[in-house]
């Protein structure tokens, strides 16, 4: 049994014309041969819409209870898909996640997926069935879970992965991954391929086209992910292997607005009480996204780091008892930031990479409030307003337009 799984998002199925289509896609995949499992997300919008219901009765939902409620949108988009399926003639079953074994932590919002147990997928699979798969949601012991925003995918990845399936199609509205974001950057190329590494650092870094951890499933299995448009062949681009591809310096950008800075001055005793705030910050569930230290001097040091917007308020409270103590100078928060960033493998090994990018900016006259490079990518901070002109000046500079990124032997 070959078996595909294709997972099509909230805007390929946003109506019930959609759904049709949808329906006669996936079997046509079937018709070409494949056991065919479909992961779909909820209708368009209707995650925010169930989410902002969950506001309107209560200022703190329990998250059990929100796991149950957001987990519907996913129930309905996949029994009508089914239904849509059987009345084009084909046997379909709908499955939730926890009907096909999708076991996962404990954290309702932003579960892991633990282990599938496939069982019932495959005895539908063997009985000829199209198996529909809610995605963005598993179950840990009696209780509805859901995998995080953007969940879907990594429902998917991690169906397919477990399934040992020969293929993951990410269907979507877009052609594929561009080296910028073509609503941005009208000259942006579509590539061919990119590396596991590559997409998981763009997911990261603002691009969400696919979820970053969906990515990193695939990685683990060495699972190739397909992802392109629901209803054209021509496009896409597969996520695969660094070995697979041709190597290149850049391969993409992205930005992000959805971020803060805060910045720490005059700590006199730096590892201590970095720690100490630091593990403040962890205890909250709060993401560092990056951080660096600056020694001025022997009792004198500056931090900043990165975080997510809604968590400063939290930060501001803790910073504020350090303050007090006199164990920090005093703290800044900057929430009027993006992060641009500039993702590609190539960049360890290609000298002169960040000078061009500071060239580049500063005679733009973009100021970098703080940057940060690895391997394989190189992060500025900069004012919100300066950050569309920075995406395409590092576009152009980096000559992306015209980028090819072909898989090796094709
Ligand atoms: N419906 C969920 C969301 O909007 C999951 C997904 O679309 O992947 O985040
Ligand atoms: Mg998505």
């Amino acid at each position: 049994m070959k078996i595909i799984v294709e997972k099509y998002g909230g805007t390929s199925v946003g109506t019930f014309e959609q759904i049709n289509l949808v329906a006669k896609r996936v079997i046509e995949t079937k018709k070409s041969g494949y056991a065919v499992v479909v992961v779909v997300s909820a209708m368009g919008k209707t995650t925010d819409n169930l989410i902002n219901m969950a506001k309107e009765v209560s200022s703190e939902p329990g998250s059990r209870e929100m796991g149950m409620l957001v987990s519907t949108g996913e129930m309905v988009s996949s029994a009508l898909l089914a239904m849509a399926i059987q009345n084009l003639g084909q046997n379909a079953i709908a499955l939730t996640g926890s009907q096909c074994g999708i076991v996962t932590s404990s954290d309702y919002d932003n579960a892991r997926i633990k282990e599938i147990d496939t069982m019932s997928i495959k005895e539908q699979l063997l009985q000829d069935y199209i198996v529909v798969v809610t995605g963005f949601q598993g179950k840990n012991g009696r209780d509805i879970t859901l995998l995080g925003r953007g969940g879907s995918d990594a429902s998917a990845v991690a169906i397919a992965a477990a399934l040992g399936a020969v293929e993951c199609r990410i269907l979507t509205d877009v052609s594929g991954i561009f080296t910028a974001d073509p609503r941005i950057v009208n000259n942006a190329s579509l590539l061919k391929g990119i590396s596991y590494e590559e997409m998981i650092e763009l997911a990261a870094s603002g691009a969400q086209i696919m979820m970053g951890r969906s990515v990193e499933i695939a990685r683990n299995y060495n699972l190739e992910i397909f992802i392109g448009p629901g209803f054209d062949n021509k496009y896409g681009t597969v996520i695969t292997k660094e070995d697979n591809l041709e190597r290149i310096t850049i391969t993409g950008l992205s930005s992000d607005e959805d971020v803060a800075l805060v910045n720490l001055y005059d700590l006199k005793y730096v590892t201590r009480d970095t720690s100490l705030i630091l593990n403040e910050i962890a205890e909250k569930g709060i993401n560092i996204i990056l951080m660096l230290t600056n020694r001025l001097s022997e009792r004198k040091t500056n931090l900043t780091f990165a975080v997510k917007p809604e968590y400063t308020l939290e930060i501001g409270a803790i910073l504020e008892v350090f303050q007090k103590a006199r164990r920090i100078g005093h703290y800044s928060i900057d929430t009027d930031v993006a992060q641009v960033s500039v993702v590609g493998s190539g960049i360890a090994c290609t000298h002169g990479v960040v000078a061009d990018l500071y060239t580049a900016l500063a005679q733009n006259k973009i100021d970098i409030l703080m940057a940060s490079t690895s391997e394989i990518k190189i992060s500025v901070f900069i004012k919100k307003c300066r950050a569309i002109s920075a995406v395409k000046i590092l576009h152009d500079k980096f000559s992306l337009a015209g980028l090819k990124r072909e898989l090796k032997g094709v």
